[in-house]
């Protein structure tokens, strides 16, 4: 591809892009929630394609390619054509079937996702991030197939998602959940960082993939303002926002039980519902030990309930700081704010901590241990926020330490909990219980179908080799304070 610095040497270093904030059933007024986000602005060619992901609309159950995404260049960038500025004007149903029923905002809404993530990894880790599969360049497969289903695939060097038709009859894209894309984006990147992540090993390594997939697919959902501040009161327009609402118990229930619910059924059989059970789970429950809970899916939740706790409790913290402006209320938009400053630094924690997690055979105990020291090595003052305080507290009471959790006090001197069951639990990469279901045979047939088939002949060739330097973004290097 064309070099975009030859190219274009003005082309700015971050661009915005729209997506669908959650899900296209989050909608205010009738219209479906989006957002802007700011990600890697790189030379595009249609798909869009750019050096880090290539997206490829090839339906396979149909064997139809739809015509790629095109993006004008103007004025030194790339212009949105679903930005707010253009839809303004279209009725509620007008800009709702404007998103829904143009596979070419699919494919944007895909794309702009999995580079967001890519740059959360980048910026948290100050450093390039390779895909788990070959090269450099992640296909993307907005539309892939008629089914509920979604998954990253390193033999195909892909992501995954399918549609299906809901139970009102009208289809359900995947591609168009933030929470799905999100988490499969993660699942390529941790396949990179920590491969052998996906080998048989404890209980505890196979509900990590998904475990820390939810994690970062959710903080990353609650670090868009609009979601949080959609949710906090079901889409209350006053810039101020009563005190009622800001209790650790309010917010759990309208905040993380909110987005639970719009996750919606639909997705469910897809996505599960990490998050609706996670949160329902009562601190100070012996999980660990349950023959339930050895189930790798299951198993998950419980490192998800420690880091969505610690997010309500340390926004809490925050929220305390803030004053009122009128009897019992305060200013919505630095509770919002607040909120997503939170669910951000919590991301490039959980993000940082995989470079203190050890190779394979990581037990529950290991992750949190790595997050507790990376975060010490990198912000030593951790008084104004309070993370790691509240990161032990919630951990201990969901993921039921017996101990405490070793914190090592020298650089790099990452102690190893004591070792949890060892029972040889396989699990193959994402994503959906039908695909970790391996006894089913469901994942056989996906990778080896004549569908997957005919996805290779359309992306073989040779994988350009990983080279980090050749990338066309800049990332910032991890900041030694929190803002
Ligand atoms: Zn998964």
């Amino acid at each position: 591809m064309v070099s975009g610095r030859t190219a274009s040497p003005n082309l700015p270093n971050i661009r915005k892009l729209t997506i669908v904030a959650q899900d296209p059933l989050v909608r205010i007024g009738g219209r479906i929630l989006t957002a802007e986000v700011e990600i890697p602005a790189e030379e595009l060619l249609p798909g869009p394609c750019g050096y880090r992901i290539n997206v490829i609309d090839y339906d396979s159950t149909n064997n139809v390619l739809y015509d790629a995404a095109e993006h004008e260049f103007r004025d030194g960038t790339y212009l949105d054509p679903y930005s707010k500025e253009t839809l303004r004007a279209k009725s509620a149903a007008a800009f709702n079937s404007a998103l829904l029923e143009d596979p070419k905002f699919h494919a944007q809404n895909a794309y702009a996702i999995a580079m967001r993530i890519l740059a959360r990894f980048e910026f948290a880790l100050g450093r390039r991030c390779a895909w788990g599969s070959e090269g450099h360049q992640l296909h993307v497969a907005p539309h892939a197939f008629a089914e509920a289903n979604a998954f990253y695939s390193k033999e195909d060097r892909g992501l995954f998602f399918g549609y299906f038709a809901g139970t009102a009859g009208r289809p359900i894209y995947t591609c168009l959940s933030h929470d799905v894309v999100a988490h499969e984006t993660t699942h390529a990147l941790l396949d990179a960082i920590r491969p052998r992540f996906l080998e048989p090993s404890s209980p505890d390594q196979a509900a990590f993939h998904e475990g820390f997939s939810d994690i970062v697919a959710l903080l990353s959902v609650f670090s868009l303002k609009d979601i949080v501040g959609t949710l906090l009161d079901a889409g209350g327009k006053s810039p101020l926002i009563d005190q009622k609402f800001l209790t650790p118990e309010a917010l759990k229930r309208s905040v993380l039980f909110g987005l639970a619910k719009e996750m919606g059924q639909e997705l469910s059989q897809v996505r599960g519902q990490a998050l609706r059970r996670s949160v329902e789970l009562e601190p100070g429950g012996k999980y660990m030990t349950m023959p339930e809970f050895l189930e790798p899916h299951r198993r998950g939740e419980l490192v998800v309930a420690a880091m969505m706790n610690a997010f309500i409790d340390i926004w809490v913290s925050r929220l305390a700081r803030i004053g009122f402006l009128q009897r019992g209320k305060k200013d919505r938009s630095l509770v919002v704010e607040e909120g997503a400053r939170v669910a951000n630094h919590l991301l490039t924690m959980s993000i940082r901590a995989l470079d203190y997690c050890p190779t394979t055979d990581i037990t529950f105990h290991d992750y949190l241990s790595a997050l507790l020291t990376i975060d010490r090595e990198v912000v030593a003052d951790d008084s104004k926020y309070g993370y790691r305080d509240s990161l032990s507290g919630t951990s201990r009471s969901s993921i039921s330490v017996s101990r405490k959790l070793p914190i090592p006090t020298a650089h790099g001197s990452n102690a190893r909990g004591s070792s949890s069951t060892t029972a040889a639990i396989s699990i193959r990469c994402c994503a959906t219980r039908k695909r970790c279901s391996g006894s089913s045979g469901r994942t056989v047939f996906l990778s080896r179908s004549p569908r997957m088939a005919m996805w290779r002949s359309r992306t073989s060739g040779p994988a350009t080799a990983w080279a980090p330097t050749d990338s066309s973004s800049m990332r910032p290097s991890p900041s030694t304070s929190r803002s």
